[in-house]
């Protein structure tokens, strides 16, 4: 049977696959664009993202600080960044109908709450720009021949000038990658959430504060609301420690870590407060009242750990007693015994080596109108919207570079 052929095939019918497909589309109306899945659903990540609310980007706007978010990929997006950034991001939905509205914390959401607009938005697109899309097509070979691209698929073969892969941590695809040439940067779980069995937190879920956190023995720290849960902790401040530490907490199921719970606070600034309390509270009951603006229970346990009962008063109590109050508030370490993935979202980092790849075109340097854009590559973001915000980045500088020269 004769090949299919297109000017572009698309692998991979995610996030990065639709947006690119879209705007190449758009930007070369003649162009014949076909999307290849997989699976027999489209955009299945899209669809459970954000706790099905889609956290489609940032409200951050300066290149250089949305960078800091990528523990892979800081450097290699800075220039993609100055083309296509979170406000092109939100010009681009809101033009088509799709308002996004920014939430406290600066995370990005449609302002229907729901996934399954971004969804509708995109097969509507699709549909009206006459981009084929054929689910339950696992493309199982890609090779290039006399300057096109061939790709095979157990049902039909195709051609194309060029490919975009977008298949996400898919192994089989990063496989068929290394086999044209390109390293590929094992895959490993990022963002995930610490189990930690204390008698400390044991009683406390539910109850966030912020915190400094630090892995020990490593070089790994960051700063964030920490939330206490029944499994142990999370929130901004472990989510964030786990993205950057992925690699290196990768084969590691116990490890300790050290928790500052008043970051505002130097030990000895800790000390001193602790002294002048002493003094000026002689009266009171440590337990009774919640300081440095902590919750209280919270503030409750910490001073049990220090062995300060409900019946002492701060005149009681004496040197060690302040001084193993002060490490519980500013160095307490926890030991982590085990990972969890974190259900609003989760990623893998690992993927095509960035060295490998032009970062104007988002075009592979090993193979000619090769392109690769989403988490196929090896970048990934904290929790937050970054790492869609990497895909449509990507995704739309391929689309430009793809559209630009040869084809239509
Ligand atoms: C539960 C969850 C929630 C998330 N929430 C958010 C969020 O709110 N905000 C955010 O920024 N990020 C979120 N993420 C991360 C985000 O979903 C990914 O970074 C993003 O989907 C990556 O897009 P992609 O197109 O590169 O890959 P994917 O979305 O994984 O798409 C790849 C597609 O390629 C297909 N494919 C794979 N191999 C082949 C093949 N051989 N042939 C054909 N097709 C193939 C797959 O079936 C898949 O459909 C979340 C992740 C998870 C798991």
């Amino acid at each position: 049977m004769e090949p299919l052929s297109y000017d572009i095939i698309i692998i991979g019918g995610g996030a990065a696959g639709f947006f690119t497909a879209i705007n190449a589309a758009e930007m070369a109306p003649e162009a014949r664009i076909c999307i290849l899945e997989r699976g027999k659903e489209l955009l299945t990540k899209v669809r459970i993202s954000g706790g099905g609310r889609c956290n489609v980007t940032h409200a951050e706007f300066l290149p250089k600080e949305l960078t800091r978010n990528y523990p892979r990929g800081e450097k290699e997006l800075r220039g993609p960044f100055h083309s296509f950034m979170t406000g092109d991001t939100i010009e681009w939905f809101e033009k088509r109908g799709v308002p996004l509205k920014i939430e406290e914390d600066g995370r990005m959401f449609p302002e229907s709450n729901s996934s399954e607009t971004i969804i509708d938005l995109f097969l509507e697109e699709s549909k009206r720009l006459n981009i084929e899309v054929l689910t339950k097509r696992a493309v199982q070979g890609l090779k290039q021949k006399d300057g096109r691209w061939e790709v095979t698929t157990l049902q039909e073969n195709f051609t194309a000038e060029k490919v975009l892969v977008a298949t996400g941590s898919n192994p089989k695809m990063w496989e068929m990658l290394k086999d044209l040439g390109h390293t590929v940067v094992p895959g490993v779980p990022s963002l995930f959430t610490f189990k930690i069995t204390d008698a400390r937190i044991k009683d406390l879920p539910g109850v966030a504060t912020d915190a400094v956190v630090r892995v020990k023995r490593e070089k790994l720290e960051t700063s964030g609301p920490l939330l206490i849960t029944h499994w142990g902790m999370s929130g901004p401040a472990i989510l964030k420690l786990s993205a950057w530490g992925a690699r290196e907490l990768s084969d590691r199921k116990n490890f300790e870590i050290e928790v500052n719970w008043l970051p505002e606070f130097s030990p000895e600034e800790i000390s001193e407060e602790l002294q002048r309390l002493k003094k000026e509270n002689a009266k009171q009951h440590p337990q009774n009242y919640a300081q440095f603006g902590l919750p209280k229970r919270l503030w409750q346990s910490l001073v049990n750990a220090s062995g300060i009962g409900a019946e002492v008063r701060w005149a009681d109590l004496n040197k060690q007693q302040l001084e193993e109050l002060t490490n519980q508030l500013g160095c307490g370490t926890f030991q982590v015994h085990g990972k969890s993935t974190f259900k609003e979202e989760f990623v893998t980092a690992g993927g095509v080596e960035l060295k490998e790849v032009n970062f104007k075109t988002f075009e592979s340097k090993v193979c000619k109108n090769l392109f690769l854009a989403g988490e196929v590559l090896n970048i990934d973001a904290i929790t937050g919207g970054f790492n869609f915000q990497n895909a449509w980045t990507g995704g739309f500088l391929a689309a430009k570079a793809m559209t630009t020269d040869s084809v239509a």
